[in-house]
């Protein structure tokens, strides 16, 4: 058996460790995560390598490298999924580091290898996501444990149940020193590799986002009686802005989505007097995620002064670029040319990552898989190819060796 089918076959397998008989969810700190938990730590060792739960739940494995206690390369993903998952997101990572590092088995590195398998990367069970990576870079916010879950257990609660310390949590935590930097292969998540006839890509950077409420106000009046000359109507001037997101995040290379909107007071004889709307924004750098939003909010007091309109934005959220280790991105991108013979096209990622969480003790490098399917995740609908697969195995363990270089 390949790798690259050894690797399929173990996504398969995990794939079958699930809550629910008809689908696939795996949350964190579940009877599950447990289950994936003890097939996880069994490949490791039989890749050679020493293996232990840190006090947040992560699985790791570590083999040392040229003397003991080098700082580690860490190469890993995440094994939770979201619910009605696919069975590549997150796994897929986990196990083709498990691949590279018992392919290096033999090897005497100037680094010791450490595979990661982050737990709660999604936030399914207690509503907040890289509870793993975050406690991992140190950077656990201090409410999370007292995060609960659909049926009240708290975050304490359920890592005492599942043999944990909560008083300990804080001991997963790396020092920069001890690491060499981090690697994840995951899925694209996305139909760019496909449309492009490219089975891997180097990524950039993680997406810079901000999100915000808008809030567009007119006068509600009769459906019937009120002539247009005399409307305020705040859907309408909405519906203007709609479309003026689109048109200025394809304008300006970023992605914008009105993903909600509300009309009040909602009667389908009333002229609405005020509509609601959510705004999500997802650039490759803040600087290009900043000039989208200045745009927007400009276009939109535009369209509202010509209807009459008050216009307010109010931000929500706002998370900056993580912007991937310039080394670690030009050993991912000597990998893939060794193993395609091209140069990868160079993608930003949309969706989030571990890297976000662990950029902040270490640089990250990430490696994209083309997505089957219309590159649909989040989904049963997930799929891989065997071959892209293999490419990437090949990609992955180049990248390392040639870290290896560069640091022997
Ligand atoms: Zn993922």
């Amino acid at each position: 058996m390949t790798g690259a089918a050894r690797a399929l076959a173990r996504c398969d397998e995990l794939g079958r460790i699930s809550a629910r008989q008809d689908a696939l969810e795996r949350t964190h700190l579940s009877p599950e995560h447990a289950a994936a938990d003890a097939v996880v730590a069994g490949w490791m060792r039989e890749a050679g390598l020493t293996t232990h739960l840190d006090p947040a739940g992560n699985r790791i494995g570590r083999r040392e490298g040229a003397r003991p206690s080098l700082p580690a390369l860490v190469l890993g993903s995440h094994l939770d999924t979201v619910p009605d998952a696919g069975r590549y997101d997150g796994m897929l990572g986990v196990v083709l580091a498990i691949e590279v590092a018992d392919r290096l088995r033999h090897e005497s590195l100037p680094f010791a290898i450490e595979v990661v398998g982050f737990t709660d990367e999604e936030g399914t069970r207690f509503g907040d996501a890289l509870f793993g990576s975050r406690a991992f870079a140190g950077g656990l916010e201090p409410g999370r444990l007292d995060a609960s879950d659909a049926e009240g257990v708290t975050v304490r609660a359920a890592l005492e149940a599942f043999g944990l310390d909560p008083g300990r949590v804080g001991e997963a935590a790396r020092r920069p020193e001890e690491l060499v930097g981090y690697l994840e292969v995951h899925i694209e998540q996305g139909p760019e590799l496909l449309d492009a006839g490219r089975p891997l890509a180097v990524v950039s950077s993680i997406a810079a986002a901000r999100r915000f409420d808008l809030e567009v106000t007119g006068r509600a009046a009769h459906a019937g009686g009120a002539p247009y000359a005399r409307r305020r109507d705040a859907l309408v001037g909405a519906a203007e802005i709609v479309v003026a997101v689109e048109r200025i995040a394809k304008a300006t290379g970023t992605v914008a989505t009105v993903g909600r909107i509300r009309a009040e007071p909602g009667g389908v004889n009333v002229v609405p007097g005020r509509a609601l709307l959510s705004l999500d924004v997802r650039a490759e750098r803040d600087e290009g995620r900043d000039e989208a939003v200045g745009r927007i909010d400009a276009a939109a007091r535009e369209i509202c002064a010509a209807r009459h309109l008050g216009w307010h934005l109010e931000e929500r959220y706002r998370a900056d670029a993580v912007v991937c280790d310039p080394a670690l991105t030009a050993a991912v991108a000597a990998g893939v040319a060794a193993a395609t013979g091209q140069e990868p096209p160079r993608l930003f990622s949309r969706a989030g990552h571990d890297g976000m969480a662990v950029a902040a003790v270490t640089g990250i490098g990430m490696l994209f898989v083309r997505c089957g399917n219309d590159g649909v995740s989040h989904s049963p609908d997930e799929t891989v190819d065997e071959g892209d697969v293999g490419l990437a195995l090949d990609a992955f363990e180049a990248a390392v060796r040639r870290l290896a270089a560069e640091r022997g």
